[in-house]
């Protein structure tokens, strides 16, 4: 449920599987920006992966379901797995923003290195008039402002911030390794999660 006049964070991924990483990000930015809550959008079919194999969308919302079930300001939202083909977050963001009106303000969380690449991404010019860009700044990647401003001229400054956030060195290409290596991802996702992903035997 989107309502009028709040402020909301927007993390997507193709959470292959979601990790404490997203969720430490997630609440990390929530407090910082005093957003009301979160939302969780796992890709359909991410336009970055297309020639990737991923586990199907579905279960990849049911372990983003779990993951975001214990925190009260979080939400799994199935908004690309509704819409048919390449999932790109211009699209995303512009249904949002008719479903919330012009008062709440989105936030799509992201890291720096992701902003820098934005210029290339679907629709850029109008994604970025629709939504705010936070940078969660991980491993020293600066924003290429002059790239950016170039590009998007006053808006980069408007719409784009920069957050330094802690970090955690996990990735979802790293846990699925371990779990084919056998080793232990405990602490790395939730346990709901990790429950999960040996129930349905995924990345072995
Ligand atoms: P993969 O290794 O399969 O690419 P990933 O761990 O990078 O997976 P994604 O689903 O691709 O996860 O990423 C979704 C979003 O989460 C991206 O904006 C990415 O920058 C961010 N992210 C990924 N890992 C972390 C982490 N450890 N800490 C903070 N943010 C992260
Ligand atoms: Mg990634």
């Amino acid at each position: 449920m989107v309502l009028a006049g709040q402020s909301i964070g927007i993390m997507g991924g193709t959470f292959d599987p979601i990790h404490n990483g997203h969720l430490l990000t997630a609440e990390y930015v929530r407090d910082a920006c005093g957003l009301e809550k979160i939302m969780f959008i796992p890709a359909a079919n991410s336009p970055f992966k297309l020639d990737q194999k991923v586990v199907p969308a579905e279960k990849r919302l049911a372990m983003t379901r779990l993951a975001v079930e214990d925190n009260p300001y979080f939400e799994a939202s199935d908004i690309e797995l509704r819409r048919a083909g390449v999932s790109y977050t211009s699209d995303t963001i512009h249904e949002l923003r008719r479903r919330c009106g012009k008062d709440t303000v989105l936030y799509f969380i992201t890291g720096a290195d992701a902003i820098n690449e934005l210029p290339a991404w679907h629709e850029p010019k109008r994604l970025l008039e629709e939504c705010h860009f936070i940078a969660a700044t991980r491993q020293g990647t600066a924003l290429a402002l002059p790239h950016l401003r170039d590009f998007f001229g006053s808006l980069c400054d408007e719409h784009i911030h920069q957050l330094t956030t802690p970090e955690l060195e996990i990735s979802s290409t790293v846990i699925r390794q371990r779990i084919r290596e056998g080793r232990s991802i405990r602490y790395m996702v939730p346990s709901s999660v990790e429950e999960y992903i040996r129930k349905e035997g995924l990345y072995r």
